[in-house]
């Protein structure tokens, strides 16, 4: 018998942003996956056994969590932010599509959850308001001069891009290169909204410029939202400042 897989996504960080569906799917199941920080964030459930792993092996664990499905049990792999950006599903399809007939047969749920940059666009007002689009800085999984490529035609496009995995340890460089490319698109004064952490106890959230971006400190937890030349800075009346792109373009005279 064929069991289930639920590809689960636990949204930013606090337990309120979970969808009731995600709950009700790592519920169900005998079997928890995840890489260790994401599966932590979950309570433990009796009777439930937990595999832990590093976060670069999303394909062994998407064909541990198949295989396990595939004989039978109720499975759940959990991501952050929503899984299928950056994320768990599509390490799932991969393995689907190069693995034996039977996984193809399994009944596979995507569970939807709230992605770092809807989370961190709430934070600040609408950055997201108009066309935009998702880059990884990660030169993980593709080539850095596709990374560069994709940057520059985005840039040059003048969409709104969130960058996600915008530094670690080993590549504390991208970032800037990152910046050089707007820089060369976009006016300094273009907004650009660091948030770190966002819904956790330790979120950090600063609105800088391109012109001031390299001094702010990010981190693996922080996604990056650079405008476009219509996203717009509003001053409160209170603590911080909105940022929205508003609904229209003009087209150039
Ligand atoms: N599936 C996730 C993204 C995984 S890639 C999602 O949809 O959000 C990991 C990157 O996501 C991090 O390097 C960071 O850029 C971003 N990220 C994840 N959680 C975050 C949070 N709480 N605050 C800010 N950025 C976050």
């Amino acid at each position: 018998m064929t069991g289930r897989l639920s590809v689960v996504g636990l949204g930013p960080g606090a337990e309120d942003l979970v969808a009731p569906r995600a709950h009700a799917a790592i519920e169900a199941a005998g079997h928890l996956l995840g890489y260790a920080p994401y599966v932590a964030r979950v309570p433990p459930i009796p009777g439930q056994e937990r595999h832990v792993s590093d976060n670069r092996e999303e394909l062994a664990r998407a064909r541990h969590a198949l295989d396990l499905a595939a004989a039978g049990h109720e499975v759940a792999v959990v991501s952050s932010g929503d899984p299928g950006v950056f994320a768990m599903a599509s390490a799932v399809f991969e393995a689907i599509e190069d693995g034996p007939a039977e996984w193809r047969a399994i009944d596979v749920q995507l569970v939807p959850g709230i992605s770092a940059m809807f989370a961190a666009a709430a934070r600040v007002g609408a950055p997201l308001g108009h066309d935009f689009c998702a880059i990884s800085l990660s030169d993980n999984l593709k080539p850095w001069e596709t990374v560069l490529q994709r940057l520059e035609a985005a840039a040059g496009a003048d969409f709104v891009v969130a960058l996600y995995n915008p530094v670690s340890q080993a590549r504390p460089w991208q970032i800037t290169r990152a910046f050089e490319v707007f820089g060369r698109h976009r006016v300094l004064s273009t907004p650009v909204v660091f948030a770190t952490a966002v819904s956790r106890p330790d979120e950090r959230i600063e609105v800088a410029t391109l012109a001031t971006a390299a001094s702010v400190a990010a981190d693996m937890r922080t996604v990056i939202i650079i405008g476009s030349s219509h996203t717009r800075v509003v001053d409160r009346n209170g603590p911080g400042r909105w940022v929205y792109t508003p609904r229209w373009t003009r087209v150039p005279a």
